[in-house]
């Protein structure tokens, strides 16, 4: 087992039980987008475009199901934080989904190098309060940033 790359605590194959931020970069071409370049008037001409999110899970396992949720075809995902394979069912359509769109359609790769010093985090309510101010933190850098 080696220790995982974007959380000082989980494992490659297993979570440490705690909160995690992420930071997963996401295609230049979203700087064509109209609603996303709104969100970011501060962006400066060549800078990356980022999502920022908060999970339970590994981060790895997360960037994941962003990634499956975006092909209409899957039902669901294989989640493998717990040591094993386990099927999670995607709820399409409203109620709890795994997916922001972005992340899914133009997601490249996670960025360790902007988040993995603030994991974990122990508790549910710091970890939302820190996704916001990480993404703030982002865009005021220069970066094109997405958080929900
Ligand atoms: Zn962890
Ligand atoms: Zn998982």
């Amino acid at each position: 087992m080696t220790n995982s790359p974007t959380c000082h605590k989980c494992f490659a194959s297993r979570r440490c039980g705690h909160y995690h931020l992420y930071v997963i970069e996401l295609d230049f071409e979203l700087t064509k987008n109209r609603t996303f370049m709104i969100a970011n008037p501060h962006y400066r001409k060549g800078m990356d475009c980022l999502y920022v999110g908060s999970t339970s899970h590994t981060c790895e396992c997360r960037f994941k199901q962003h990634r499956e949720h975006a092909k209409k075809e899957k039902l669901g995902y294989d989640c493998v934080c717990d040591g094993k394979e386990k099927f999670h069912e995607f709820v399409r359509g409203g109620g709890h989904t795994r997916g922001s769109y972005y992340p899914g359609v133009y997601g490249l790769r996670l960025r360790p190098d902007l988040f993995v010093k603030y994991n974990p985090l122990i508790d549910q309510k710091n970890t939302m309060m820190m996704e916001a101010k990480l993404a703030n933190m982002l865009r005021f850098q220069g970066f094109a940033v997405w958080q929900h």
